[in-house]
């Protein structure tokens, strides 16, 4: 009768290389498992943001199609009273007293044209002509566009980090818009500081992560940052803090923004202020 043999050591070896391949199977698996489940959960935040988008396009074009109505409604009366003023202040000359109260109805009516003007701004549908634009130049227009506010809010700029020859893909005309609004607001943000108004603009082409291949443009201040009640509100349109805000340049902006195909986040900064940040495709 023959008797198989048992060869223990063999077999603890066997058993052994079982389980090693068993447990680097099994981290292999946990680590597409963790994979899959941080590629869920940044699908799942896109997704979020994209119906976030959607229901905020919704809410914008019924808004939008209400306010540009309105604005071409009022449009057509302030022409007039904006003439009249112009003739009776003309009239008044010899009476300067007379002629200052007439001069007051033709600047009230322009502030209000200008208002109107974002307003139609806000609602029209914009299609954003890209160019290769040299950014420090098209920052050097906005500057001297806003020299006069951000002297008077006594604001020190530092644009020493954008490289002279960056060229973006950009409207030049509307993001000059954009660049507008964000160094105003940063100027009114600033204008009651007692330290240093520093107001920072950068922007540069990303070369790693899910952002390679795009622009980001950030505009900085050094004012008391964003409240926090405010921040989830901060680009809907006619939600504004100041007493003669129309609350409508930030809404501007991100219009202006998702028309190039972009994204605009506004945050705090660690070290105070509040920072703007722009992704361009
Ligand atoms: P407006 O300037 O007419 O108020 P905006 O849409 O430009 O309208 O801004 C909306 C609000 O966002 C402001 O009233 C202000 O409270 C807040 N805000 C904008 N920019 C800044 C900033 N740089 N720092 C702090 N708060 C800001």
């Amino acid at each position: 009768m023959t008797t198989a043999t048992l060869q223990p050591s063999m077999k603890l070896e066997d058993f052994r290389r079982i389980i090693t391949a068993y447990q680097q199977a099994t981290e292999r698996l946990k680590d597409s498992h963790d994979l899959l489940m941080s590629e869920v959960s940044r699908l799942r935040a896109e997704l979020e943001a994209k119906n976030q988008q959607f229901e905020r396009r919704k809410r914008l074009a019924a808004l939008g199609e209400m306010a540009a109505g309105v604005a071409h409604e009022i449009r057509n009366p302030l022409g007039s009273i904006q003439l009249y003023a112009d003739l009776l202040a003309r009239q008044l000359q010899d009476e300067p007293k007379k002629c200052d109260l007439a001069g007051k109805i033709g600047k009230a009516v322009r502030g209000l044209d200008a208002i109107v003007s974002d307003m139609l701004t806000f609602t029209r549908v914009i299609e954003a002509n890209r160019t290769p634009t040299r950014f420090a130049d098209l920052v050097a227009e906005a500057v001297s566009e806003a020299s006069g506010r951000l002297e008077t809010s006594g604001v020190t700029l530092n644009l020493g980090q954008i490289a002279p020859a960056l060229t973006i893909d950009l409207d030049p005309r509307l993001f000059k818009r954009v660049l507008l609004n964000l160094m105003l607001n940063a100027a009114d943000a600033m204008a009651d500081q007692p330290i240093t108004r520093m107001l920072t603009i950068t922007a540069e082409a990303l070369s790693t992560g899910h952002e390679a291949g795009r622009w980001r443009v950030r505009v900085a201040d050094t004012g008391p940052g964003i409240r926090a009640d405010v921040i989830e509100k901060i680009f809907h349109p006619f939600f504004t803090t100041k007493d003669h805000g129309t609350g409508l340049g930030l809404a501007i902006v991100h219009h202006i923004v998702e028309a190039h195909g972009g994204t605009i986040t506004a945050a705090n900064r660690a070290e105070g202020g509040a920072v703007f940040a722009i992704l361009l495709p």
